[in-house]
Order: C-alpha cells, then sequence, then structure tokens
C-alpha cells in the first residue's frame, strides 16, 4: 500500500513508529505536512498539492494526525482526500464529532453510554442554576475544545464554580459544566482499533492534582479493564464513527463514565504501559480496511 502519514511534526514518538511500522510491513508511508498541502477544488476532479507544485494522487489510505489548533484546516484537507476516493483511517465527519466536547457527549448520551452529569449555558447569569442541574459543588468545568487538560478546572465551592464560569464566559470561550467524578485522579485510555479494544493504560495524576493527563505530570501504567469498560470504550468508538481513537473514561462507583474519545491519539504511553505493539496494529486495520472508494462519508 502506499500511505499518507497526515502530520505536522514527523519528530514526535507515535508518528515516528507508525513510519516503522508500515515500512516493516512492506509499505511505503509519506509524511504529508497538513499545512503545507493545498487544495483545488476544481469540479470534477478534486486534487491535493503538496507546496503547490507535487500533485499528490497515488495514495491507499490516509491516517489523519491532526493537531487541535489546526482542526478546521487539518480536516479540510482530510476531506479532499476523501473525495479523491483513499482509504481514511478515521474519517473527517467522526473526527469533527469528537472534537467538540459537547457535540460528542450529546451523542454519547443519546446511546445511554455513561457520562458524567454534564450542562452547557452561554447565559452567565445561569451559572448557579447549571452547577446546581449536575448536583451542585464540587464541578468541573471544561473549555468545549480545551485539550491535554489546559483549560479544565475544579470549581470546590459555589462560589468558586461561579467565578471560574463567570471568567470564561467574560472571555468570550464556550464551557461545559461537569459533575465532578471521584475517581482519585485516575483515568482510564482504552485504545480502540476496529471495534476492540487492543491496549489500555491508566494514567495518574500527581499528587494533589485531578487531573492524570500526561501533559500535566500524569504517570501512565499498565491497567486490566473490566469487560463492561471495554465493552463501554468500544460502543463509545462505535457510536462517533472513529475505527482509532483513544477513550478515556474514569471508573466511578456507577461504573465507567466517558469523558472525551481522542481521535488522535498519542501511543508512547500505551506502547509503554502495556507492552503492546499500537503502531503495528493501526497498520494491520489498514491493510484490512483500505480499499478504494470505501469511506462512507467521502467527505460529505
Ligand atoms: P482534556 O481534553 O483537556 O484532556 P479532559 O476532559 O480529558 O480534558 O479532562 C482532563 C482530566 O481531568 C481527565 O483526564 C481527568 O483526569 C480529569 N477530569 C475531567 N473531567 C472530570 C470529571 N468530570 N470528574 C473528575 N475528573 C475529571
Ligand atoms: N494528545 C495526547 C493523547 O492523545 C494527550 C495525552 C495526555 O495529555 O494525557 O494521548
Amino acid at each position: 500500500m502506499k500511505i499518507a502519514l497526515l502530520a505536522r511534526n514527523a519528530n514526535l514518538y507515535s508518528h515516528k513508529r507508525i513510519v516503522e511500522a508500515a515500512e516493516a510491513r512492506g509499505h511505503e508511508i509519506e509524511i504529508i505536512n497538513t499545512l503545507r498541502v493545498s487544495i483545488n477544488i476544481s469540479s470534477g476532479r478534486p486534487m491535493l498539492y503538496h507546496r503547490l507544485q507535487h500533485p499528490l494522487e497515488e495514495f491507499d489510505a490516509v491516517i489523519p494526525r491532526i493537531g487541535a489548533s489546526v482542526t478546521a484546516y487539518g480536516l479540510a484537507v482530510l476531506r479532499q482526500f476523501e473525495v479523491m476516493g483513499i482509504y481514511p483511517m478515521n474519517e473527517s465527519v467522526a473526527i469533527g464529532r469528537s472534537r467538540d466536547k459537547l457535540r460528542c457527549m450529546q451523542l454519547l448520551a443519546r446511546k445511554g453510554i455513561g457520562l458524567p452529569s454534564t450542562a452547557y449555558t452561554n447565559d452567565p447569569k445561569q451559572a448557579e442554576d447549571v452547577i446546581k442541574l449536575v448536583g451542585g459543588p464540587p464541578v468541573v468545568i471544561k473549555l468545549i475544545e480545551g485539550t491535554q487538560g489546559i483549560g479544565v478546572v475544579l470549581g470546590e465551592t459555589m462560589q468558586s464554580a461561579k467565578s471560574v464560569i463567570e471568567a470564561f464566559q467574560g472571555a468570550k470561550v464556550n464551557i461545559l459544566v461537569q459533575e465532578y467524578v471521584k475517581a482519585g485522579g485516575m483515568d482510564i485510555r482504552a485504545l480502540v482499533i476496529g471495534e476492540k479494544v487492543v491496549a489500555a493504560m491508566k494514567r495518574q495524576g500527581p499528587p494533589g492534582e485531578f487531573r492524570s493527563n500526561l501533559h500535566r505530570g500524569g504517570h501512565a501504567s499498565a491497567i486490566k479493564i473490566t469487560p463492561q469498560e471495554r465493552a463501554t470504550a468500544v460502543r463509545a468508538a462505535k457510536t462517533l464513527g472513529l475505527n482509532v481513537c483513544g477513550v478515556d473514561m474514569l471508573r466511578s462507583e456507577h461504573g465507567p463514565m466517558v469523558m472525551e474519545l481522542n481521535s488522535s491519539p498519542g501511543i508512547e504511553g500505551l506502547e509503554n504501559a502495556s507492552g503492546k505493539d499500537v503502531a503495528s496494529l493501526m497498520i494491520e486495520f489498514l491493510e484490512r480496511n483500505a480499499k478504494p472508494n470505501k469511506t462512507r462519508t467521502r467527505g460529505r
């Protein structure tokens, strides 16, 4: 196969591992910098250009690794691959759903998947009601498009929660207010590939930190997840239409609660914690599925 790795930084561990795994399995793989791609949307002959000189055409599959800061442009580029009939590891539409935490929660809730009680408002006058709606303080307030734990804040009392909400609203950013799930700063990341959990890890935040993100000083280690956690991760991935994703869950008294789905999951922590060759499993998934024109949405 000829595979395109749509990514900005060729030196990231995950990207190096994906290239290594693809080559080891006999494929040709090219890293394409998302922001160096131009799109020609002329009728009848959609094209992609690298630096406007080289038309990009003959790929069988594309692995999108689109950073949160370039979601809109990255998804436009990915849609162009799709309209050209190139198989995406994750479709643009599914990635778009996962990037918006509110949209993601709405879709998961409709399927009855366990979630922390979550509320949303734009109206500063309703801050107190929204806090009460999710069960009262402590609550977690988070940016709808945040990542790496930045913009996730614990409001321990009504007063502090209200001030945080007001501050975010004053800065004109959209937020969610969520029930605080007592999980001791620990969360579970399950990696789903093609309707199966292939690896899992737990992440533990440093003492006194409720966020377990590795970027916030969290520590990853192996974990054996329960059948219920497995099933929840697979259902969540399926609901959003993601073939490959990291599903972040909290282990609560009422079973697993999904916090978010990451459509470009980092694999360093997962490979180290689980001992699994996640990069090769991704490539094997493409080998099974990348038939020309198999994308369901074709960018629509
Ligand atoms: P990000 O996308 O920025 O990583 P998350 O929603 O995943 O944001 O939250 C970051 C971390 O904060 C999670 O990994 C988890 O440890 C903690 N966290 C998030 N929401 C809750 C919650 N409702 N209850 C308890 N802890 C939470
Ligand atoms: N973007 C990273 C990931 O997908 C975030 C990991 C973290 O901070 O825990 O896995």
